[in-house]
C-alpha cells in the first residue's frame, strides 16, 4: 500500500544519498597504481632538480645545504638558535657536550609572531626577531653575551655557502615585504645593527628537515633523511656529490633541502587532486605555489575538510543543509581539530559536542559520522601522498649505493605527524609498499630544529676552529 511505497522512496532516497557521497570522496581515495606515479614522478623531479641543466624548470629544488655530515659525537660548547616557521617562535640556548658522556642541553622561550610581522615589512619582521633575542638573553641573564648562532629558518633559500640563505619565496602563510631575493642573514645582523645592543656571530642557516636529521643523526648513525609534517612539509636526505650538480667537487656527500612541498606546481598531480584541493588553493597567501604541502600539511588539511563539508551542506547531505556563516568561515578546523576527530577513543557522542563547540550547531547523529569520514579520508590521502613521496627519496638512496637492500632511518618532526593519531601508520604502511626493497626506520625527533641548527653551527665552529 501507501506505507510501503513511502518506505522505499525513503530507502531510495537514503541510497541516493549515500552513493552521492561516497562518489565525492571517492576522488579523493588514491589507489596503488595512483601512488606508484607519484612515487615514480616524485623520483623524475628529484633528478630534474638536482641536475644543472634541468634545474630551474624543476618544481622540486633540490637545494644544497652546505652540510656534509651527520654529526660525529665530538661537537662542544654554548650556542644559540633561532626556530622561524614552523607552529611557534623560539629563541634557544643549546649546550652541548661531547666525548664520553655526550650530552645536548636546552633552554628556550617561545614568542608569538603577530599576524602584522608575518604580513608586514621585512624590516618589522627581523625587527620583532631581534626584540625576541634581546629579550631571551635577558631572561637568560646573558645581556651582551655574544655566541654563535645557528638559524633555522623553514623556508626555501639558495644557499652558496653555510652562513648564507637567500629567501626564494615565502610560504605557509608569512608574506613580509622585500625579503624574497634577499639574504636572510643580513636582514637578521641589518636589524641587530638597528638595536645597536648586541652583536651576533650567525654561523649557519638550516632547514628544519636538516635541523631534524642531525638531530636523530646525533642518536642513530643510520639516519640519512629528515622529514616535516607539520604546518606545512618537506623532506632533506644525504644526496652523493656527484649528483648534486649545482656544487663544484664529486667526493663524498651533501645534504640536499628537497622542498617538496613545490611538487606539483607545474601540473604534476592535477590527475590526483580535485575541486576541493583548487579551492583551498585559491584562497591561500600563495596560490598556484606548494601543491603538494597543501594537501598533505597541517596548515590545509582543515581547509580541505571544510570545503568538502561546504559541499555536503549546499547539496544537503550535511547538516540538513542549512549553510551556516560559522562553515563559510576560513579556518575554523585546525589540525588540532583533525586529530582530536579521528581519536578511537572518541565517542560520536564527543564528534557531535566537537562540533557543537565549532559553532555547527544543528548536527545530527548521522552528520558527526559523516564528518568524521570526510577527515579521515582526506587524512589518509595526505599521509599516503607523503609516504609516496618519500618512497621515491628513499629508493633514490638506495639506487645511489648500488644495493638491493637498503637499511636506512628517517627523523621525523611536526605536529601532524606527531599528533594525529593514524597518519603516521598509515604513511609508514606505504612506504613500506611502495619501497619494499627499503628498510625503513622511522624516528621522531626531540625538538629537531632548534637542536639541530646547534649541532651544525657546533661542526662548523669546530671545523673552523680547526682551521686557524
Ligand atoms: C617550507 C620548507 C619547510 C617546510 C616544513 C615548507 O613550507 O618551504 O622549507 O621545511 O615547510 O616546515
Ligand atoms: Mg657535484
Amino acid at each position: 500500500g501507501k506505507g510501503a511505497a513511502m518506505v522505499t522512496a525513503v530507502a531510495y532516497r537514503l541510497a541516493t544519498q549515500h552513493a552521492e557521497r561516497q562518489r565525492v570522496l571517492d576522488a579523493l581515495r588514491l589507489s596503488r597504481e595512483q601512488l606508484l606515479e607519484v612515487k615514480r614522478r616524485m623520483g623524475e623531479e628529484i633528478n630534474r632538480g638536482l641536475a644543472k641543466e634541468s634545474h630551474d624548470q624543476a618544481t622540486v629544488k633540490m637545494l644544497p645545504t652546505y652540510v656534509r655530515s651527520t654529526p660525529d659525537g665530538t661537537e662542544h660548547g654554548d650556542f644559540l638558535a633561532l626556530d622561524l616557521g614552523g607552529t611557534n617562535f623560539r629563541v634557544l640556548l643549546v649546550r652541548v657536550r661531547g666525548g664520553k658522556r655526550r650530552s645536548v642541553e636546552m633552554h628556550n622561550k617561545i614568542y608569538a609572531i603577530p599576524q602584522e610581522a608575518m604580513q608586514g615589512t621585512g624590516e618589522e619582521l627581523f625587527d620583532h626577531i631581534v626584540h625576541c633575542i634581546a629579550d631571551f638573553l635577558e631572561y637568560m641573564g646573558m645581556k651582551g653575551a655574544s655566541l654563535p648562532l645557528g638559524f633555522t629558518f623553514s623556508f626555501p633559500c639558495h644557499q652558496n655557502k653555510l652562513d648564507q640563505g637567500i629567501l626564494l619565496k615565502w610560504t605557509k602563510g608569512f608574506k613580509a615585504t622585500g625579503c624574497e631575493g634577499e639574504d636572510v642573514v643580513s636582514l637578521l645582523k641589518d636589524a641587530i645593527h638597528r638595536r645597536e645592543e648586541f652583536d651576533l656571530d650567525v654561523v649557519a642557516v638550516v632547514n628544519d628537515t636538516v635541523g631534524t636529521m642531525m638531530t636523530c643523526g646525533y642518536e642513530d648513525p643510520l639516519c640519512e633523511v629528515g622529514l616535516i609534517v607539520g604546518t606545512g612539509t618537506n623532506a632533506c636526505y644525504m644526496e652523493e656529490m656527484q649528483n648534486v650538480e649545482l656544487v663544484e667537487g664529486d667526493e663524498g656527500r651533501m645534504c640536499v633541502n628537497m622542498e617538496w612541498g613545490a611538487f606539483g606546481d607545474h601540473g604534476e598531480l592535477d590527475d590526483f587532486s580535485t575541486e576541493f584541493d583548487r579551492a583551498v588553493d585559491d584562497c591561500a597567501t600563495n596560490p598556484g605555489k606548494q601543491r603538494y604541502e597543501k594537501m598533505i600539511s597541517g596548515m590545509y588539511l582543515g581547509e580541505i575538510v571544510r570545503n568538502i563539508l561546504l559541499e555536503f551542506t549546499a547539496k544537503g547531505l550535511l547538516f540538513r543543509g542549512k549553510l551556516s556563516e560559522r562553515l563559510k568561515t576560513r579556518g575554523i578546523f585546525e589540525t588540532k581539530f583533525l586529530s582530536q576527530i579521528e581519536s578511537d577513543r572518541l565517542a560520536l557522542r564527543q564528534v557531535r559536542s566537537i562540533l557543537q563547540h565549532l559553532g555547527l550547531t544543528s548536527s545530527t547523529c548521522d552528520d558527526s559520522i559523516l564528518v568524521k569520514e570526510v577527515c579521515s579520508v582526506v587524512a589518509r590521502r595526505a599521509a599516503q601522498l607523503c609516504g609516496a613521496g618519500l618512497a621515491a627519496v628513499v629508493d633514490k638512496i638506495r639506487q645511489n649505493r648500488n644495493l638491493s637492500e637498503l637499511k636506512i632511518t628517517v627523523g621525523v618532526d611536526g605536529t601532524l605527524y606527531k599528533l594525529h593519531p593514524h597518519f603516521s601508520s598509515i604513511m609508514h604502511e606505504t612506504v613500506r609498499d611502495l619501497a619494499p626493497q627499503c628498510e625503513v626506520t622511522f624516528l621522531q625527533s626531540e625538538d629537531g630544529s632548534g637542536k639541530g641548527a646547534a649541532l651544525i653551527t657546533a661542526v662548523a665552529c669546530r671545523i673552523r676552529d680547526m682551521s686557524y
